[in-house]
């Protein structure tokens, strides 16, 4: 069965202070952000009817887009509203928001002087982002022959759709090669993140997750970080080596789409999907869903 298209959908779409029917929210083909790669965006959860997190993402969205040398023309209070009508409008369940950010077609040259920002935010059911079976199972990694790039090479703490032609091109490679999804080391070699979720290795019952210097701080990265704190886990955040894969006795990422996804190999590596991936997993399902 071949899936409906995103642009040929029923419902609504907010864009830039409007909600506009779904087929409707479209941008042109001289934009600003299609070319020059400016857009940036967000990935809220939803979940029971409500977006988890929602004024972080909208605050990581301003964020991304001050990385990216623009002003969001909405206040992080408004894309919050925004977040939680189109939510209820769209009667999204467990689902996920989009909201995405970027550069008009007011002149096309590199410079991004005067040009307009859009912003548009949009909803839709999205139960889980893995095959069945993986949240129990875990999913399979490649390490990628592409890296994150070195902090004054990009703007690596934003949200940004520039830095995702990477993250396409090492996990379309990774899905060719038969794994889920790609892992990434960084400009020095270490141990960096998935294509859309953050890396944590579990070695003698202890955390360790790399120092987020070149790659995106992940808000589930820091719920995490504290779940773990409150189960009374140690959690070391510190530059990894690929070679310490070996030392790891559980690999798991954390995301908004991925949740606490276990990680089953690297390569060539079998892990266990072990008891502290599964506490973690658990405590995370119980915060999302609970509050
Ligand atoms: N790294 C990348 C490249 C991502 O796309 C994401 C997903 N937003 C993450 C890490 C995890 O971030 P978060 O937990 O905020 O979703």
């Amino acid at each position: 069965m071949t899936p409906v298209p995103f642009d040929d959908r029923d419902g609504t779409i907010w864009l830039d202070g409007s909600f506009v029917p779904w087929r409707e929210a479209r941008l042109h083909v001289l934009s600003h952000g299609l070319h020059y790669g400016g857009a940036v965006f967000e990935g809220v959860r939803v979940y029971g009817g409500r977006p988890f997190k929602s004024v972080e993402h909208a605050e990581r969205l301003r964020d991304s887009a001050r990385e990216m040398n623009y002003e969001l023309p909405y206040a992080e209070a408004e894309l919050d509203a925004v977040t939680r009508e189109i939510v209820r409008r769209e009667g999204i369940e467990d689902g996920y928001v989009r909201p995405v950010a970027w550069r008009g077609s007011e002149q096309l040259g590199v410079s991004g002087a005067g040009t307009f920002v859009h912003v548009a935010v949009a909803a839709w059911e999205w139960p889980h982002v893995f095959a069945d079976g993986a949240q129990e199972h875990g999913i399979r990694l490649k390490t990628s022959r592409w890296r994150r790039p070195a902090p004054d090479t990009a703007p690596v703490r934003a949200k940004a759709a520039s830095l995702y032609a990477i993250g396409t091109l090492a996990r379309d490679e990774a899905e060719a090669a038969g794994y889920d999804d790609a892992l990434l080391l960084d400009h020095r070699g270490r141990l960096a993140e998935a294509t859309g979720a953050n890396l944590f290795l579990v070695v003698d019952g202890e955390l360790h997750t790399p120092v987020p210097d070149g790659f995106l701080d992940g808000i589930t990265r820091r719920t995490v970080i504290a779940l773990a704190g409150e189960l009374g886990l140690t959690v070391r955040v510190r530059p990894i080596e690929p070679a310490e894969l070996a030392l790891a006795d559980e690999v798991f990422l954390t995301g908004t789409a991925y949740e606490v996804q276990p990680v089953s190999a690297v390569d060539d590596r079998a892990y266990e999907v072990g008891k502290t991936t599964r506490r973690l997993a658990e405590a995370y399902g119980r915060l999302v869903r609970e509050g």
